[in-house]
């Protein structure tokens, strides 16, 4: 080979260091390198073809923009080859080996710490990833300031650079030929380099061609015309094509002809890059699959390009249900891929879109993020935030679209809303507009569920605020005594049956002005008339007397007891603090086995008993309690109406066993059953596990 010159340079130290590292660990993920040379590639004609927008001479020396791929089996090399920009001698000496990239360092600290080596394009390193499998590189490189150079290295410290006398001219490029490993030459192969080049670079903008052999089996045959009258008759007569076929193969000679060609290998022009009103419903779904590996198209997808002082582009999607792991925080989602200007940087970034959306999958193309940025000033980047912020508008806007058909908002609904209500949680910025998607069953809304813009079409008059009612299932909640006096007033109460719905009301609290009010806290306040106003006072002055027997007998057990509101049927209630927790608050909080004690100390056990005086239960007990303050009856049944109220107003029972023994006596009451008989019974005969139980209860409650 006729050159020049040959000059040798010693690679950076770093640079050096980051060599030894690539070649001798073992790393499973070498494929990588050619994402990383394509990029490169991609890059290059980038460049170019800015730089021909002011110029356009400066495409004069290879007026095509390509990336062409070419194995050589021959030679055991395979060549990437582009039209780019190319590199002049020094631009070669520089970035391929003197000059360390601050990355290089970083690259090295981040694969110690256990980074995959496929991280190594966001250090700014990417070129060196040739040597995972490649012994041997050469560089040739045509800028149009420069002549043609060589550089070549098989690492070990140095690097060649020669100018390129051999004749063979590129007009201008790079082309980058890695003579590989002996173990690594499935690289060759032509199903394995366009698998890759789909895998990882479908998405470049210029068009990828592979050098492909074909070898066809030429028959030559004697009778030309029989051969075309059998392609014509293929479908029809397969039978007949064969017998034809044995009698032919005699008469023919097979003749092996091997021939070249370009293959392209990606689709051009990402989906987001074309008009939205020429894509197919298919091809929207085909770019799904092959982005999420979903086997199901999507539910939803919002394609859109942002103008102005920022500039991107993205197709987002809804898929048609969640995915098991959604709420494994262990996990790191990696739904949105970003890209810059067609090149591909990182699909788990999670600055790009907030938590509670982690179920929207999609590609973001920006035109304006630098290529080479890393993760950590990504966190900081000020487009990256402007970008997030538009993101999530355009989910949003995404979701209404869907709720325009009531039976895919149904199964978005059921897959997502408890993102929906983490957004509400979240993002205090749409927590309004979120609030609109929202839905729930309610005292009115039957089968269907209600969104709250229809709660407030449907509102009484003179009822200012909207009523809710939280528990662990809508039957637990649908008969709650604490709906009672909300549905005889004709007032809509929405069932909140989704632990997370505790948290989502307590930072929603109100819809379109309207207060959103807990039929269970204290701060119920119905509409009422004089005459009811007066009544109550009444009835208030006459209960008096016994609210302070049953404070007394029930001690800290309840911060106060009052004369209620809301209760109609039922003799009374247990209403927790407004600012407190629910008592189905407090049921999810003792699932979390580890809760903060002293936050359910502080929240839990503010409970307020109402009671109410038009229950005949109630004015029994007033009119005893009002006899004799310390009746022993009277502090059976407020204890037994207690624990029952615990049950009916949704609070588990500390000690089931003691209320299940004054269920019991009540039973034998009932039966007129005498207690010490049966006592002396269980005593004499050998009792059963639960008897002995049910004694040990008793006998503990006489000493209490
Ligand atoms: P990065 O791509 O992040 O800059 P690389 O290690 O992949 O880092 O590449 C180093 C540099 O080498 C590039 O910035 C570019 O200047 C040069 N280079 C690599 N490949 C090419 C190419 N095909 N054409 C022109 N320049 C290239
Ligand atoms: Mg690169």
């Amino acid at each position: 080979m006729a050159s020049g010159d040959v000059e040798t340079f010693a690679f950076q130290a770093e640079i050096n260091q980051l060599l030894s590292l690539i070649i001798n660990t073992f790393y499973s993920n070498k494929e990588i390198f050619l994402r990383e040379l394509i990029s490169n590639a991609s890059d290059a004609l980038d460049k170019i073809r800015f730089e021909s927008l002011t110029d356009k001479s400066k495409l004069d020396s290879q007026p095509e923009l390509f990336i062409h791929i070419v194995p050589d089996k021959a030679s055991n090399s395979l060549s990437i080859i582009d039209s780019g920009i190319g590199m002049t001698k020094s631009d070669l000496v520089n970035n391929l080996g003197t000059i360390a990239r601050s990355g290089t360092k970083e690259f090295m600290e981040a694969l110690a710490a256990g980074a995959d080596v496929s991280m190594i394009g966001q250090f700014g390193v990417g070129f060196y990833s040739a040597y995972l499998v490649a012994e041997k590189v050469v560089v040739i490189s045509k800028h149009n300031d420069d002549e043609q150079y060589i550089w070549e290295s098989q690492a070990g410290g140095s690097f060649t650079v020669t100018k390129d006398t051999s004749g063979e001219q590129l007009g201008r490029g790079t082309k980058i030929t890695l003579y590989l490993k002996d173990d690594q030459l499935e690289y060759l192969e032509e199903r394995r380099l366009k698998d890759l080049i789909k895998k990882h670079s479908e998405f470049i903008s210029y068009p990828i061609s592979l050098w492909t052999e074909k070898t066809t089996e030429k028959e030559v045959s004697d009778d030309e015309e029989e051969e075309d009258k059998e392609k014509k008759d293929e479908e029809g007569k397969i039978e007949e094509i064969d017998e034809d076929k044995e009698k032919e193969e005699k008469k023919k000679k097979k003749v092996k002809e091997v021939s070249h060609e370009w293959s392209l290998v990606n689709k051009q022009k990402p989906i987001w890059m074309r008009k939205p009103e020429e894509i197919t419903k298919e091809e929207y779904a085909a770019f799904y699959k092959s982005l999420t590996n979903d086997w199901e198209e999507h539910l939803a997808v919002k394609h859109f390009s942002v103008e102005g002082q920022l500039e991107f582009k993205a197709v987002l999607y809804v898929p048609k249900r969640a995915p098991f792991d959604l709420f494994d925080t262990k996990k790191k989602l990696n739904n949105i891929k970003l890209y810059v200007r067609r090149v591909f940087i990182m699909d788990n970034c999670e600055d790009l879109i907030p938590e509670y959306l982690s179920f929207v999958k999609g590609v973001v193309d920006s035109e304006d993020l630098p290529l080479n940025i890393s993760r950590e000033t990504l966190q900081q980047n000020k487009i990256l935030k402007v970008i997030r912020k538009n993101l999530v508008k355009k989910c949003i806007e995404m979701f209404f679209e869907i709720a325009e058909n009531k039976e895919d908002y149904n199964k978005f609904y059921e897959s997502f809303s408890k993102n929906i209500k983490l957004g509400i949680h979240e993002d205090s910025q749409n927590r309004s507009k979120l609030a609109d998607l929202l839905r729930y069953h309610s005292t009115k809304s039957g089968d269907e569920m209600t969104s709250l813009k229809d709660y407030v079409t449907r509102m009484k008059d003179g009822q200012s605020d909207i009523y809710y009612i939280t528990g662990e299932s809508k039957k637990a909640v649908e008969n709650s005594p604490f709906l009672e006096r909300l549905k005889k007033k004709g007032y809509e109460v929405l069932y909140m049956v989704d632990a997370i719905d505790e948290y989502s009301v307590g930072q929603l609290k109100e819809y379109e002005g309207k207060k959103l009010v807990s039929a269970t806290k204290e701060g119920l306040k119905l509409e009422e008339s004089e005459d009811e106003k007066k009544k109550k006072e009444e009835l208030k002055a006459m209960f008096e007397g016994l609210c302070k027997v049953v404070k007394d007998i029930l001690g800290d057990k309840v911060e106060k007891v009052v004369v209620s509101d809301r209760v109609v049927d039922s003799p009374c209630c247990l209403v927790t603090g407004e600012y407190g927790w629910t008592a189905n608050m407090e049921r999810i909080m003792k699932a979390q086995a580890l809760r903060d004690s002293s936050m359910s100390n502080y929240m839990s056990s503010k409970k307020t008993m109402e009671i109410n005086p038009e229950n005949a239960i109630m004015e029994e007990l007033r009119k005893r309690a009002d006899a004799d303050k310390n009746d022993k009856s009277v502090k059976d049944l407020v204890l037994l109406i207690y624990e029952t109220a615990l049950l009916t107003s949704g609070f588990s029972l500390d000690d089931p066993n003691t209320f299940g023994n004054r269920i019991h006596r009540m039973l034998k009451l009932g039966l007129s059953i005498d207690e010490d008989e049966t006592a002396v019974d269980a005593d004499t005969e050998m009792p059963s596990l639960e008897d002995a139980a049910d004694a040990e209860g008793s006998k503990m409650e006489e000493v209490d």
